[in-house]
């Protein structure tokens, strides 16, 4: 039932309390009043009657009551019957009298023993009879009853009865209790009427309100309240639409702003608030997933935290993980949950055979069990992700599915598995970047720092990685000063170990993010990430006095110190490419050649004289 009508509902209800106990009280009272009216009228007619049988008596014509007694019968139409009726000792006196004055009933029997009045309502559908008997006693003055009756004072010489017809008085009262009820019933029309011509239009802004709140609790704020009513429910109708408006907006904002956090979007919902929250909670947990796999030391050990993820967080527990070289097409089995392979392992050796490799597309086989014909599940279904790492890796997720529902569920889980991908995508590079690092083949052989060939194959990624991180790279430029003369002088060996123990000294300065790279002979390249101008000056003055500090022996007891020179230039402040940083260092060191050697350069803008990059 509708708020509206529940008010008029219980509006009704009281009306017609009220209605009812108006006519109730109005009864009671009417007849209350009515009966007491009708009895005084009785008693005060017998009593006449009384007075009159007595001066009938006194006159000694009591032969002629029965006259008296018709007249006031047929003359007042609410008596209708009275009669007298003698005592025991008065018919033993006087005899029986008329026949009329006999005992006509108990009542009659009670007021002739007990000489009280006594009164009687009987009610019937058709009439209501008052019935009344008033005793006549015997009293000594006027008039001395005892002159004529043998009788003591005060004993009951008879009664005088009568039925006293009151119908008309209660039908008045049902008259008067019916216009009571007309004028109530009319009231009660006229309030509602009035009722619901006032509270019609609140009662619709409220139903507005209800329904434009239950849309806001799922998330739907679209909703516009109206209201014809002037005043405050129009005032508090716009205020609504405005606060509306708002949060349609604001919610909207905050996810569109939010799922750009997030690449592969998150569980879609109606609601911007639930999605909002759902979108938070998913990055809270990717953030942390990534602050975990980025001190992870190598990619095996971050393929282990994403295939933890698959079992814990996403209750994953049927699938393998494979990783794919893709200028190989070779597949390896990162990890399998049984030791039945879903796939064949001829794609091992040709992963152009995996259909969501090759086709870099999900494939989900609710459609065609055999939608991929290396797939060889046929008691169930299978989801097969592929991620692209980056030109030399792709991984390959294949997840077994009981039944569709269960395809639906991974379906929907998809996105974020994608998301988790996305989030370790970068550190599985850096650490495949960094495994490569290590391959001796990008080392010199006499000082273990990284040659020049690693400087031309790998620079460019590290610096990609950088860019990507807003991370900056200070490059120094350094060479030892008059080398020559110590190959000259004291030969190649020597010339071999003051390169060595440069490199030492380079190794002990600087921290495991920067890159020491023998450049040339004897000179070198040291790459400090993310160094302030202040901090990258202090290396290299660490740098400068350490190895000027080193005593070289030459032989014969003799001994020798060298210095070297170093340029400095920043990436990217000073240019927006390593290459042009490491030809600008190479300016600075110049510059420190060219100005009396044995000192720091920093690169400055009017040193470099050459074409433009
Ligand atoms: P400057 O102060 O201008 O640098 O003078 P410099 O004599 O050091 O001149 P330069 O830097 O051109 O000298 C480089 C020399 O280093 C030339 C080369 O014979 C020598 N050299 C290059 N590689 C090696 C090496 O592996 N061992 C030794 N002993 N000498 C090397
Ligand atoms: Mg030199
Ligand atoms: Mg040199």
């Amino acid at each position: 039932m509708g708020t509206k009508f529940k008010l008029l509902f219980i509006v009704t209800i009281m009306l017609l309390a009220l209605a009812i106990a108006t006519i109730v009280n109005v009864s009671l009272n009417f007849r209350e009043y009515s009966i007491k009216g009708a009895t005084e009228k009785a008693t005060m007619t017998a009593a006449i009657v009384k007075d009159g049988l007595t001066a009938h008596m006194v006159n000694d014509m009591m032969d002629k009551r029965q006259y008296f007694l018709d007249q006031i019968s047929n003359n007042h139409s609410e008596v209708k019957s009275l009669w007298i009726v003698r005592s025991p000792q008065v018919t033993k006196q006087y005899g029986a009298g008329f026949q009329s004055e006999t005992l006509r009933d108990d009542i009659d029997k009670e007021v002739l023993q007990s000489g009280k009045i006594v009164q009687t309502i009987q009610e019937g559908t058709d009439s209501i009879i008052l019935r009344v008997s008033v005793p006549y006693v015997a009293t000594t003055s006027q008039p001395n009853c005892l002159q004529c009756h043998n009788v003591q004072r005060g004993e009951t010489l008879g009664a005088i009865s009568m039925e006293f017809d009151i119908t008309n008085m209660r039908n008045a009262g049902m008259v008067t209790i019916l216009k009571i009820l007309a004028i109530n019933l009319g009231f009660i029309v006229i309030v509602l009427f009035l009722l619901n011509h006032y509270v019609s239009p609140y009662m619709k802004l409220f139903s507005s309100m209800q329904e434009g709140i239950t849309k806001a609790y799922s998330g739907d704020f679209t909703h516009k309240f109206f209201t014809n009513v002037k005043g405050d429910a129009r005032h508090i109708a716009e205020q609504l639409n405005t606060l509306f408006s708002k949060m349609q907006e604001t919610f909207g904002n905050i996810k569109y702003n939010l799922s750009t956090f997030i690449p592969q979007g998150c569980v879609a919902s109606k609601d911007p608030l639930q999605e909002a929250k759902s979108i938070i909670g998913e990055l809270s947990d990717i953030y942390k997933f990534k602050k975990t796999i980025e001190l992870d030391i190598d990619k095996e050990t971050v393929y282990k935290r994403i295939i933890d993820a698959l079992e814990y967080k996403f209750d994953i527990h049927e699938f393998a993980f494979y990783q794919v070289n893709q200028s190989s097409h070779e597949r390896k089995l990162i990890y399998s949950s049984t030791d039945k392979a879903m796939c064949s392992d001829h794609v091992n050796h040709n992963a152009n055979l995996c259909r969501a490799f090759r086709t870099q597309s999900d494939v989900i086989s609710t459609e065609y069990i055999d939608l991929c014909q290396a797939c060889h599940k046929q008691d169930g279904f299978y989801v097969c992700i592929p991620f692209s790492i980056n030109d030399e890796y792709s991984i390959v997720l294949n997840i077994a599915a009981k039944n569709e529902s269960e395809v639906s569920q991974i379906n929907a889980m998809t996105p974020s598995i994608k998301n988790y991908f996305e989030a370790a995508k970068p550190v599985i590079e850096s650490r495949i970047l960094t495994a490569k690092l290590r391959d001796t083949s990008l080392r010199d052989g006499m000082t273990g720092l990284y040659n020049r060939r690693f400087l031309e194959e790998f620079i460019d990624q590290v610096i990609s990685q950088a860019n990507r991180k807003d991370e900056t790279y200070t490059v120094l430029m350094l060479d030892v000063d008059f080398f020559k003369m110590v190959n000259d002088t004291y030969g190649h060996d020597l010339g071999d170990k003051v390169i060595v123990e440069l490199a030492n000294v380079l190794k002990k300065s600087i921290r495991e993010a920067d890159l020491a790279i023998r450049y040339g002979g004897e000179e070198f390249l040291i790459l400090l990430h993310n160094a302030t101008s202040e901090g990258a000056l202090n290396v290299a003055q660490k740098i400068h006095q350490s190895f000027a500090a080193l005593t070289f022996e030459v032989g014969m007891g003799e001994t020798m110190k060298k210095t070297i020179s170093i340029g400095i230039a920043k990436y990217p402040s000073d240019a927006d490419s390593i290459w042009k940083t490491i030809k600008f260092a190479d300016t600075a060191l110049y510059e420190a050649k060219n100005t009396g050697r044995n000192k720091i350069v920093e690169f400055q803008a009017d040193m470099f004289k050459g074409e433009d990059f």
